[in-house]
């Protein structure tokens, strides 16, 4: 039997290389953490790779479904929570796995992404975080950070910026990570994590777009990213002993919640048991 990382490879479609993605590009490697982390699932008999399903909306990130042996959907932009909710309420066999970037997720697919939070439907939702939109050549995302410059504030943003992790908290989902590019590693085991959960699964990956983001924030390539992420991320442990001060402009890294809750298909399909077990007519 192939090794993980053979097994791993085999989850590409090299017939669709060369990629789009530029030089310095965080999105490989957030890609590399889903397909390790499917690999390592497929080897251990945890997932069936013909039962796997990805579905992306629109973006540099969506494109990562077009690079993948699973089943896909390349959905329409911000709908790829919607497109996916329906697969798994037709099919809850299957392992429904969203890849998404930040304007996708956050701005057009806002709804989609906290009404699937909060009814804990079982999808695993990774969100490719670069804080912009890449695709489109630089505007603000939600995920902009205040002051920062894009195509659409070039005097610097004045918005605030989304915590993706605590919107999700918030809105109730049951599996709720966020990693970066840089600790790719720990990135495999969160998606791992939320792969293996039972419930609405998001993981925020910090990613890179030094094309559009890095080279107008003092940042002119992928390396010099991929630094501020290792300078910037704050372990939840390290976060919990920390002042208030010492977190500004920091991010934090972790596994925020992993909590049981019944699951949405599951609950669905127990209202389907019950209305069909009733004979028709019979008043109750
Ligand atoms: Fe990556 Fe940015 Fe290039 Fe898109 S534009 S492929 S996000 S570096
Ligand atoms: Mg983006």
């Amino acid at each position: 039997m192939a090794n993980t990382a053979d097994l791993a490879l085999s989850l590409l479609r090299d017939d669709r290389l060369p990629h789009i993605w530029c030089a310095g590009c965080g999105h490989g490697i957030v890609l590399g953490a889903i397909v390790r982390a499917l690999a390592e699932r497929i080897a251990a008999g945890s997932i069936d790779p013909a039962k796997v399903v990805v579905v992306s909306g629109i973006g540099c990130a969506s494109r990562a479904t077009g690079y993948l042996n699973f089943d896909g959907v390349h959905s329409t932009h911000g709908r790829a929570i919607a497109f996916a909710t329906g697969i798994k309420l037709a099919r809850p066999e299957l392992e429904v796995v969203v890849i998404t970037g930040d304007g996708d997720l956050a701005a057009i697919g806002g709804n989609h992404f906290i009404h699937a939070a909060r009814r804990n439907i079982g999808l695993t939702v990774v969100c490719f975080n670069n804080a912009i939109y890449g695709m489109t050549s630089g505007q603000y995302s939600p995920m902009t950070p205040r002051e920062a410059i894009a195509t659409t504030a070039p005097y610097g943003h004045i918005e605030r910026p989304f915590d993706l992790c605590e919107l999700a908290l918030a809105c109730g989902a049951t599996y709720v990570a966020r990693g970066a590019a840089y600790f790719a590693a720990r990135l495999t085991e969160y998606v791992g994590g939320a792969l293996d959960h039972d419930g609405f699964s998001f993981v925020e990956a910090v990613s890179q777009c030094p094309t559009y983001f890095g080279r107008r924030n003092r940042m002119s390539t992928g390396v010099d990213m991929l630094r501020w992420q290792k300078d910037h991320a704050v372990t939840l442990a390290r976060a919990a002993s920390a002042e208030p001060e010492g977190l500004a402009g920091k991010f934090k890294v972790g596994v925020f919640r992993d909590r049981e809750e019944p699951e949405y298909t599951k609950e669905y399909d127990r209202i389907i048991q019950a209305a069909t077990s009733r004979t028709v007519g019979d008043g109750k």
